[in-house]
């Protein structure tokens, strides 16, 4: 029987390679103290049977730098840890179809670029030079990867396990965690061979992380939201050829991706390892008639190939030598799938001292980077690359059994899809919808979703296309374009009427609620009867997120922010909250519509007993349509407006008044575009912890005189002096606006990145929001904007708003 320790710092439940990465990740950065535990042998789960294919493309910036770490951690680690492995690094082939698809591929490269990675586009030539073998006549070109590779995942378990007991941590296989509880602030971690009492626990179980997060439920945690797919590919038997060719070549082929028919193809040993991933495939373990079983080790599903037939010819005409030799095996294993694809990485929610390192759908490309991050978050409290596309905060309640299952078959269907900026996935719609749903929808509106609420992101008039396929395109045209122009000129002229449903709400309440609010921020707080901006930095001084004040009095403290922060920032204050102080969240149960613009005043003037005369961030209870409601003196459109909050039940009332009296309905992206010309930043997009709160321009926010978060290292910064800044920019691009992180270029040199763009209405121009090195943050300073591949020329503006930057209209 193993040697239970009876105490650990950090226990971390299962040992594929996602837990062993994040074990030796710990012990690498100090606590040795620390426990795996694995219910079979390690790599049991998903990892055993992965095929072990490890790229470092992804459309994604924080998914990409995690699997470049991979890359860069597994060149290395089998002489770190003296553990040999196989892990070759053949370079791949990502074949694209069509002009879009070249435009995602050059947008990689263009990040890969700022990551220090050398992908490159390819013509049919180059890629017939790499990878003879296949048919190029209909393609538009491909992508190489030259760190792309396959690695054999039982090994590299092994390498980062042996790595970490090295260090000092222990393994322990054939041991299942059973349960959990909390005494004394302590997590006590029961296995059939006794108890380990420790400080932190992580959930790293893999497909069988609902199972293991159910027990934290008692303790505030949720259902985690996942479900399984079942993935297979095949094994051909050798190919002469194949077998001539690597011997000539002296490595194998690259790895080659059809991206548009959705599948790799990898040589494996003298042949090949076909792995597509089916429009329709199959879900498992998502209804009672097909149970997960109590243990599945080191099993697989049956076989399946009816399934993979359309794929596999397919790859025949792609590469016709895979017709010449037979299947000799088929490996059918689970992968759990997030709604959107993505690990559950970081905080678990709800629940004090514990993680989430499971979900993974690519676990061992990304099962390196995944350790470092949760070792991050556990020793240091935050990680080096703001990880929100992987933090489990984001999803909350919404994501229930059925949007999971919808999803995840949806991501699985269209693995390699392209996500294109206008484009909604349709699976999963209506989780939540307001009161003004139908009367959003009778004006044309077309729906996103925004933590699970239906809001208007435009409407369109009768004969707009609305279609999936219309929006398959990177570029700003499409038939949303007039209407969002439409949208924001009755916003500049006249007044426009947005409902933004599902804010998050936050009321903190008890004795000495303000200075505790006002210890976490770097702001001031407003006084009672303002509202007020305050950012909330982190002990490095970086931007964990930005809530509008409104105290009511020393002892209730109202936040409104961003709707997707739910949990994440209800943590933040709950998490720290003292004794007697309570954070309640109140998002659902009140509606909130912006009315704005230079005839906003008249407009609610007839409706509403309220003081219209109070000034710009001022705060008040009045009635509007005789629904009782809190306005405030605010815009993010940037004109004279007044938020609306009221009851969830009384928004129609008042959307109806407000309409009646002339406000036009606008969307979400028309808002999107309005705010950038005042340079407002979006959180998550602008604002993030990639960036210190002096790097994003906030210093206006900042109040040296008191404590904070991260003051020293603010201070330290400022006296180092800031050496990459906020800026606006104004960009000749005609035809697409910039993604996130596209490069911001001086000469030969990438200088910056940006964070936001899109076509300002009102000034005119393509605006781009974005960080860049802080000497050229200079009014007139000309750059190039690289979009999907295209430079083009910009001209930074300075760090202020484009629209009205003495806030005269926002005052008038
Ligand atoms: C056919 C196939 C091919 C794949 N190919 C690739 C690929 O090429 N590249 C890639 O990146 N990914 C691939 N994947 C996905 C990859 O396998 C997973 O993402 C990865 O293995 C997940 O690792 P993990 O450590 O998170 O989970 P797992 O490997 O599932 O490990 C979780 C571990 O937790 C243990 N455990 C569960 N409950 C308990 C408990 N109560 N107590 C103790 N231990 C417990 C389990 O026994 C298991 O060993 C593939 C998957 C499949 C099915």
């Amino acid at each position: 029987m193993a040697d239970i320790p009876t105490q650990a710092r950090v226990v971390v439940i299962g040992g594929g390679a996602v837990g062993a990465s994040c074990l030796y990740h710990l012990a690498k950065a100090g606590w040795r103290d620390c426990v795996l535990l694995e219910k079979n042998e390690l790599t049991a789960g998903s990892t055993w049977h992965a095929a072990g294919n490890v790229p470092t493309f992804s459309s994604s910036w924080s998914i990409m730098n995690m699997q470049r770490y991979s890359t860069e951690l597994y060149r290395g680690l089998g002489a770190a840890v003296d553990y040999p492995m196989n892990y070759h690094v053949t370079g791949s082939i990502r074949l694209a179809h069509s002009k879009e698809r070249m435009q995602e591929f050059a947008r990689a490269v263009g990040m890969g670029r700022s990551q220090g990675m050398a992908l490159e586009l390819l013509g049919p030539d180059e890629i017939r030079a790499k990878y003879p073998f296949l048919e190029t006549h209909d393609l538009a070109g491909a992508l190489y990867d030259p760190a792309d590779g396959d690695i054999d995942p039982a090994q590299l378990t092994q390498a980062l396990a042996k790595g970490a007991r090295d260090m000092g941590a222990k393994v322990l296989r054939f041991t299942p965690a059973t349960g959990i509880r909390r005494e004394n602030g302590e997590w006590i971690v029961r296995t059939e061979k006794g108890e380990i009492r420790c400080e932190i626990v992580v959930n790293a179980a893999g497909y069988y992380a609902q199972r293991v997060g159910e027990w934290f439920r008692p303790y505030g945690g949720r259902r985690v939201p996942m479900m399984v797919m079942s993935h297979q590919y095949l094994l051909s038997e050798e190919i002469p050829e194949i077998e001539a060719w690597t011997k000539a070549a002296g490595h194998k082929l690259p790895l080659l991706r059809d991206v548009d028919s959705s599948y790799y193809l990898r040589q494996e040993k003298h042949g090949f390892n076909l792995g597509p991933y089916e429009r329709h495939g199959r879900a498992h373990w998502a209804d009672p008639s097909d149970p997960m079983p109590e243990d599945f080790s080191f099993q697989l599903y049956p076989d399946d190939l009816d399934r993979l037939e359309w794929y596999v010819e397919d790859a025949m005409a792609r590469v016709p030598l895979l017709g010449q030799a037979g299947i000799s095996k088929i490996i059918n294993g689970p992968i759990p799938y997030a709604p959107d694809g993505n690990p559950l990485l970081g905080p678990m929610p709800g629940v004090p001292n514990a993680f989430e390192a499971c979900v993974f759908t690519f676990g061992i490309a990304q099962g390196g980077g995944a350790g470092k991050v949760l070792a991050e978050w556990v020793t240091e409290g935050g990680t080096e690359w703001d990880m929100w596309s992987c933090d489990p905060r984001r999803f909350t309640g919404y994501a229930d059994h059925d949007y999971c299952v919808a999803k995840g078959m949806e991501v699985y269907g269209h693995e390699y899809g392209m996500h294109f900026p206008h484009a909604r996935w349709p699976a999963g719609p209506d989780k939540r919808l307001s009161k003004l749903h139908s009367r959003l929808k009778e004006a044309g509106a077309a729906f996103g979703a925004y933590n699970g609420w239906e809001r208007a992101n435009w409407f369109a008039k009768p004969g707009d296309d609305t279609s999936w396929e219309a929006a398959q395109t990177w570029e700003r045209a499409g038939p949303w374009e007039d209407r969002i122009a439409e949208e924001c000129a009755a916003v500049r002229d006249h007044c426009g009427v947005l409902a933004i449903t599902g804010f998050t709400r936050l009321a903190v309440e008890g004795a000495g609620a303000r200075g505790f609010v006002d210890g976490l921020t770097c702001s001031t707080l407003p006084r009672v009867g303002r509202v007020g901006l305050a950012y909330f930095p982190d002990h490095r001084g970086r931007i964990v997120t930005g809530m509008s004040v409104i105290p009511r009095s020393d002892d209730e403290i109202w936040l409104i922010t961003a709707g997707t922060a739910q949990w994440h920032d209800g943590e933040l204050l709950s998490r720290q909250a003292p004794d007697g102080i309570a954070v309640h969240d109140r998002s659902d149960k009140y509606d909130c519509l912006l009315v704005t613009g230079p005839k906003a005043r008249e407009v609610l003037a007839p409706i509403t007993d309220a003081d219209l005369t109070l000034p710009w961030l001022s705060m008040q209870e009045a009635t509007v349509a005789g629904c009782e409601v809190v306005l405030l003196r605010v815009s993010f459109a940037g004109e004279l407006g007044w938020e609306v909050h009221c009851l969830m039940d009384d928004a129609p009332a008042v959307w109806d008044a407000v309409t009646a009296a002339g406000a036009r309905p606008f969307g979400m992206w028309a808002l999107n575009s309005l705010r950038m010309e005042k340079g407002y930043r979006a959180w998550k997009g602008d604002l993030s912890t990639d960036y210190s709160v002096l790097q994003g321009g906030l210093e206006r926010f900042v109040n040296w005189g008191k404590d904070f978060p991260g003051k020293a290292a603010l201070l330290a910064e400022k006296q180092a002096g800031v050496a990459k800044r906020f800026a606006v920019l104004t960009v000749d691009a005609p035809v697409a606006d910039a993604p996130y992180m596209a490069n911001l270029w001086l000469g030969d040199t990438i200088v910056g990145e940006v964070t936001s763009s899109a076509w300002g209405y009102r000034v005119g121009a393509c605006v781009a929001l974005g960080m860049l090195r802080a000497d050229l943050v200079q009014p007139g300073q000309p750059l190039e904007l690289e979009i999907y591949g295209e430079r083009r020329p910009a001209v930074v503006r300075g760090e202020g708003a484009l629209w009205d930057p003495g806030n005269e209209r926002l005052r008038a």
